[in-house]
């Protein structure tokens, strides 16, 4: 039986980037040492990282004056570094509140003493569509504007990011990262854990304009930007098989043709499951349809028990981790890049099957 992951995260990853991974393992480049053994400090990792860099550079076209780093920590522990590096003036931000994430990065900030203006939320409509920004805004005012380009529990993206005046714009794309184009110099700070769309957990990777690079005190050194561009990500040991087994996810990027290519293809296989919830008499989706995301698709029967009964359905026909997260229920199909089209047909065969039987 073929099997379909449609995880939202640590998800599926190429097939033959797992096969690379299982091939070098017991010994990299003929050294008789694997990944999982060599030194963060040996000249094979500093080609690994420097590799995964440029790879990241190409397919972002990422220009010289921002950098990219490597962190620990995950998506979580940039709520805490971006206002703990970039809050410094107004100690005070402001964010669209679009969901989940949007939140818990708005209460990290506050948590550490910054202001957090929440400019607009769509809460009250279930985060079912992004909110806009109601009233132009200035750096006069604002460290930042923090925004969540892609919802992962709720199903949302801004596929055209929000006026934001001359305020720096924070990007969280944990969840559609590489997954469509963005241009890399509308944001100041761009960050996003890689167990989506590039790699295995344990690596974060921040993009980060170099005007906003500057010293602070009193802040953790492993959340200190400064500290981690001059140390180019090596302050201390950074993890270093998710950077290599992501650096293998970048090279197949580059493969597929890029980011743009990636989209097109990332847009057909949306387009084939939303085709599929919206013809369904049985199935729905409830975003509103220029929010949609082309990776996270939350869908419904409307009744509880079945779609239990479709999870448990799906599960045994191979297609694994349709479960919504569980603050929205139902069914969640995550479609990052790693996910072949063959895999949404599979899904939406299954489900129009099912639905002819219910
Ligand atoms: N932001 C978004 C949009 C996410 O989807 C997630 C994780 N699902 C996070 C942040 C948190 O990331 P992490 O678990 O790596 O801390």
């Amino acid at each position: 039986m073929t099997v379909y992951n449609f995880a939202a995260g640590p998800a599926t990853l190429p097939d033959p980037v797992i096969k690379q991974i299982q091939e070098e393992l017991p010994s990299l480049d003929g050294t008789g040492m694997g990944i999982l053994e060599i030194s963060h400090r040996s000249s094979l990792f500093d080609n690994i990282i420097n590799t995964a860099e440029q790879d990241l550079r190409d397919l972002m076209h990422i220009p010289d004056n921002y950098h990219i780093l490597f962190f620990q920590g995950g998506g979580t522990g940039q709520f805490a570094a971006a206002p703990l590096n970039l809050a410094t003036n107004h100690k005070r931000i402001a964010l669209l509140d679009s969901g989940h994430w949007a939140t818990r990065a708005g209460d990290e900030a506050a948590n550490l003493g910054v202001q957090v203006d929440v400019l607009a939320s769509t809460k009250d409509d279930h985060y079912q569509e992004l909110p806009q920004m109601p009233n132009p805004i200035s750096n006069k005012d604002y460290d930042y504007l923090h925004i969540t380009t892609n919802n992962t529990i709720e199903g949302t993206a801004y596929h055209q990011l929000p006026e934001h005046g001359n305020v720096t714009l924070v990007g969280d794309l944990s969840s559609n990262f590489l997954a469509e184009e963005y241009k890399v110099t509308d944001f100041g700070l761009i960050f996003a854990g890689v167990q989506k769309n590039v790699g295995p957990a344990g690596v974060t990777i921040a993009i980060i304009r170099d005007d906003l690079v500057k010293p602070v005190e009193h802040i953790p050194s492993i959340l200190n930007y400064n500290l981690f561009v001059k140390k180019n990500s090596m302050f201390n040991t950074p993890p270093v098989f998710a950077i290599y087994a992501s650096g293998l996810v970048l090279k197949w990027l580059k493969q597929q043709g890029g980011i743009a290519e990636i989209e097109r293809i990332n847009r057909q296989k949306s387009a084939l499951l939303y085709d599929f919830l919206d013809d369904s008499k049985l199935f729905s989706n409830h975003i509103k349809k220029t929010d949609r995301s082309l990776t996270n698709i939350p869908f419904t029967t409307g009744d509880a028990d079945l779609d239990k009964q479709v999870i448990q359905a799906t599960t045994d026909a191979g297609l694994m981790n349709l479960k919504g997260h569980r603050s929205v229920g139902g069914l969640r199909a995550s479609l990052y890049n790693a996910m072949p089209l063959a895999g949404v047909q599979a899904l939406v065969d299954f489900l129009h099957n099912f639905e002819r039987q219910h």
